[in-house]
């Protein structure tokens, strides 16, 4: 949620608020009669028809974008109608109300268990997790089990010592984590040690990140896959890395899984990838229902490889039919909606319904990353066979246009397609990406290639690039 400041009132005199008003709601309305449009920036004095204020707040909303032609968000724009129906019809239940809503509780449950199975957790009854209302929330869960059981190793390490005595704790990650993990460390003010890129590594290295690790480490965090270029992390070589970390010095430091994305792309595509519990080092996993997950934002998940990961002083009970239920949350109130969607999504497709959406997904990110690949002017990153996501950036030989010549041409055309600049060690890097999900056909994908291909010879021509615009940027982290 942005900060915002109390806004403008320059705006609000009466001639414009009269003008405001379209005759038709206001005036000609038998109900309202009003003369001028309500203030914007202050409550107004008195209620409206329904129907006026419906109006005024639909007209405006006009104005947003197209969210099918937005492809730099990784977030579900599409459902089907049953699901928005189902939604709908749980719009007034609280998820933390169980005691009031048991069934949607059991909804709940039943879906961290399938999650659980689907990562392998080695005992799907005893894993334990709960919805979030996406993975920054998960993300902060998991970070403060991490940190708690790295006071509860120091304590027992310093025998009585007082926790957290001097110690700092860190948190080991690539300088590609999404900007929750910097979140994190900062409201829990914990060392962020970043791996740095390194030439055509965009991501996490194993032993990179073992060489960060000491005895005030909580965690090394992995990213399945990442939002910078769609690809995945060697989750396997950095828990073998870590493994021989442990031999050598006796620290053993857990880890855990960010798939915000790729943990429901992989399980259904890259089924012989070993990312997940399978790996024992792996402790904990979140991913984003409303991404890869299909539903509409927002819904996340938290799950751990079983009770030992998450301690127990970290979780709260709620009454819950006369019992009491366990808890673990940053929010108390939130809808039911999402989570019965998840558990709607997941019944409705089943393995084979996620594959086969999954499947698609990728084939149509592979296609388009390719036929880029085949203008020339372009030169490929990724190539969409990871995460469905693609980043390529210019050719070395083109030199009148840059990637964020590229964005803005694509912008005038209703696309999406931000373009940004890659942190340490490779500044010197700015890529466009594309990020295909469900929804975003075949047909829409030869649609972009029709307008990048009209946009290109006038690009060709320019002087030179014409510079770039930081606020574009912004639109990646989506
Ligand atoms: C999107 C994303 C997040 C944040 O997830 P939200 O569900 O938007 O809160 C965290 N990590 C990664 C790798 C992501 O892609």
């Amino acid at each position: 949620m942005a900060l915002h400041h109390g806004g403008t009132r320059r705006d609000e005199s009466d001639e414009r608020r009269r003008l405001a008003l379209n005759p038709f709601y206001g005036q000609a309305n038998p109900v309202g009669g009003m003369t001028t449009a309500p203030p914007k920036h202050r409550l107004p004095d008195s209620p409206l028809p329904p129907t006026t204020a419906y109006q005024l707040v639909h007209d405006e909303l006009m104005l947003d974008g197209n969210a099918r032609l937005n492809l730099a968000t990784f977030v579900t724009t599409w459902m089907e109608p049953q699901a928005g129906v189902l939604m709908g019809e749980c719009r007034d239940k609280n998820m933390i109300d169980k005691d009031e809503y048991p069934r949607t509780a059991e909804l709940e449950r039943r879906c961290v268990a399938m999650l659980a199975d689907l990562w392998h957790a080695p005992d799907p009854a005893t894993a334990v997790g709960c919805s979030t209302t996406g993975s920054s929330e998960a993300c902060m869960l998991a970070g403060m089990a991490l940190k708690r059981r790295w006071a509860q190793r120091a304590a027992t390490r310093k025998e009585g010592g007082r926790y957290p005595g001097t110690a700092r704790p860190n948190l080991v990650m690539g300088v590609n984590v999404q900007v929750c993990w910097e979140k994190f460390c900062n409201f829990w003010e914990v060392e962020m040690r970043q791996v740095p890129m390194e030439g055509d590594r965009f991501h996490l290295d194993p032993e990179a990140a073992a060489a960060l690790c000491d005895e005030n480490t909580i965690g090394v965090v992995t990213v399945l896959g990442s939002t910078f270029d769609g690809s995945y992390e060697p989750i396997g070589e950095v828990c073998a890395a870590l493994d021989a970390l442990q031999e050598r010095t006796g620290l053993d430091v857990p880890v855990h899984v960010d798939g915000a994305s790729g943990a429901m792309v992989a399980p259904f595509v890259d089924e012989d990838l070993v990312w997940d519990f399978r790996l024992p080092r792996v402790s904990s996993i979140n991913t984003s229902g409303h991404k890869y997950g299909l539903v509409y934002p927002g819904v996340g998940w938290a799950l751990w490889r079983s009770p030992a990961e998450l301690p127990e002083e970290l979780v709260f009970r709620v009454t819950y039919l006369g019992g009491d239920m366990p808890t673990f949350a940053l929010n108390f109130s939130r809808p039911g909606a999402q989570v019965v969607a998840q558990y709607y999504t997941f019944l409705r497709l089943g393995r084979e319904g996620y594959r086969a959406v999954q499947q698609t997904t990728r084939e149509v990110a592979r296609s388009l990353a390719d036929r880029i690949e085949e203008i020339g002017d372009f030169r490929l990153l990724t190539r969409g066979d990871q995460l469905p996501v693609f980043a390529f950036t210019t050719a070395p030989d083109v030199t009148a246009f840059d990637v964020f010549d590229v964005s803005r041409r694509l912008r005038e055309r209703g696309w999406l397609v931000p373009a940004y600049t890659f942190p340490e060690n490779r500044t010197d890097l700015s890529v466009l990406r594309v990020v295909c999900r469900n929804g975003f056909s075949a047909d829409l994908g030869a649609l972009l290639m029709e307008d990048l291909e009209r946009i290109l010879p006038e690009l060709r021509s320019q002087p030179h690039p014409l510079g770039h615009d930081e606020a574009m940027a912004t639109a990646f982290h989506h």
